[in-house]
Formats: structure tokens, C-alpha cells, sequence
């Protein structure tokens, strides 16, 4: 965390002739664009980012990104490719809550004219100020817009809260990972405490109201 502040430190306390890498598109500047990818390449390793990941968000070229996380933190970044599976963000309810935290501030935070880079460096930002423990490292933040994209996972509303939520395509769920960790401890229905003889059984009834438990609907 104290790395990420000082990233932002950093970036705020230069500033370059354009305010965006995008106003550089009038500028005709090589030299302005470079200095911009830089720096975001330089941000997006102070939250965590290796060097293949810097250098696909930026377009700077590989072996640059590689000498920019050595002269950073001293040591080589590790080695490793960029995630290309959503296995890791199945494994568990908590992880799913997270990965359409990371989707919904992208859907955000995508709107404006933003570079690649930009846009993953206000998200992640944003995500580890929101939660308290970060589940998602800022790797595997980049690759949750890839699902979507990739038409791995797609768009749902929510039977319960109604609000659009991002799932594996051949997932059966019906309701957001929020409402799906809510409702193994209260009632969908009446919202009474469930017991926990109840939890986590499916198809169990509400001991209050007998509303059938959605709870038991796993992804
Ligand atoms: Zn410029
Ligand atoms: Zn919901
Ligand atoms: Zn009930």
C-alpha cells in the first residue's frame, strides 16, 4: 500500500505537456507520448504489475518495461505469463464478489477517454481503497475485463436484487455473488437469521416464513 501511494505521489508531482497521453495525438511529440507511457508503466508497477503486463497496457516495448521493474525494486520482474483462464476467480463466492467489483468499476471507469494503462490504474486504485482486503492482485484485476470480452463470462440481472452481474456463460446461477453470500445467512424472503442447520443445505426452507432457501444455489 505504501508503494502504491508513493506511485501516486510520483505521478502527480510531474507534470508532462499534455495532460493525457490521448491530447498527445495533437501534440506531435514522440518524445511527450513516450515520457507518458513511462510513467503509467512506472504507476502500474508500483501496484503491483510485472514488466509483460506494463508493456501490453502501454505498448512500450518488453525489454524497456524489464530495465523500468529493474531499476524499480532492483530485482528482475518475475517471470510468468498474463492469466487466460477464469479458474482462479470460480474457486470461491468471495472471489466472485470480487471479480464484479473490478467489473462494475470498469464498466465505469471505461467510459471516459482513458488509455488502457489509465484505466487500470484508477480502477485498481479504486478497488484497494474500496475493500479492505484485496483479493485480486492488479493481474488478475486486467484480466477480468478479458472475460467479459472474450465472451467467457457474460452479463445477468439478478433475480433478487436486480441489479446485472458478470458470470461464467455456462454458470446456472441467479443471483450476484452479493446476494448469494447474503442469503446463506438471512432469508431472502422475511430476511430472518438463518440457523445454521439451514445454511448451506440445498433446497433447506426459511424456519421463519418456509420461503425455499436460495442459498443452496451454488455457481
Ligand atoms: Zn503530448
Ligand atoms: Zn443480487
Ligand atoms: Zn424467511
Amino acid at each position: 500500500m505504501t508503494m502504491n501511494r508513493s506511485g501516486q505521489a510520483y505521478h502527480r508531482s510531474i507534470s508532462l505537456p499534455c495532460a493525457t497521453p490521448s491530447d498527445c495525438a495533437q501534440c506531435s511529440s514522440e518524445l511527450c507520448l513516450d515520457a507518458h507511457r513511462v510513467l503509467e508503466a512506472i504507476h502500474l508497477m508500483r501496484l503491483g504489475a510485472r514488466a509483460v503486463l506494463a508493456s501490453q497496457l502501454t505498448g512500450l516495448d518488453k525489454n524497456r518495461t524489464n530495465q523500468l521493474y529493474r531499476q524499480l525494486f532492483g530485482v528482475p520482474s518475475p517471470p510468468g505469463q498474463v492469466p487466460f483462464m477464469d479458474s482462479w476467480h470460480r474457486r470461491s463466492d468471495i472471489r466472485m464478489l470480487h471479480t464484479n467489483i473490478v467489473w462494475r468499476l470498469h464498466q465505469k471507469l471505461s467510459r471516459a477517454e482513458r488509455s488502457k494503462a489509465r484505466i487500470l490504474i484508477d480502477l485498481y486504485e479504486v478497488y484497494i481503497q474500496l475493500v479492505e482486503k484485496p483479493v485480486l492482485d492488479i493481474t488478475r484485476a486486467a484480466f477480468v475485463q478479458r472475460l467479459t470480452s472474450m465472451e467467457t463470462w457474460h452479463e445477468r440481472r439478478c433475480e433478487s436484487c436486480e441489479m446485472s452481474y458478470a458470470t461464467p456463460v455456462e454458470s446456472n446461477s441467479t443471483v450476484c455473488p452479493g446476494c448469494l453470500i447474503y442469503h446463506r445467512h438471512r432469508c431472502h424472503q422475511c430476511s430472518s437469521t438463518l440457523s445454521p442447520r439451514s445454511k448451506g443445505r440445498d433446497h433447506a426452507n426459511c424456519g421463519q416464513c418456509g420461503a425455499v432457501l436460495i442459498g443452496g444455489v451454488r455457481h
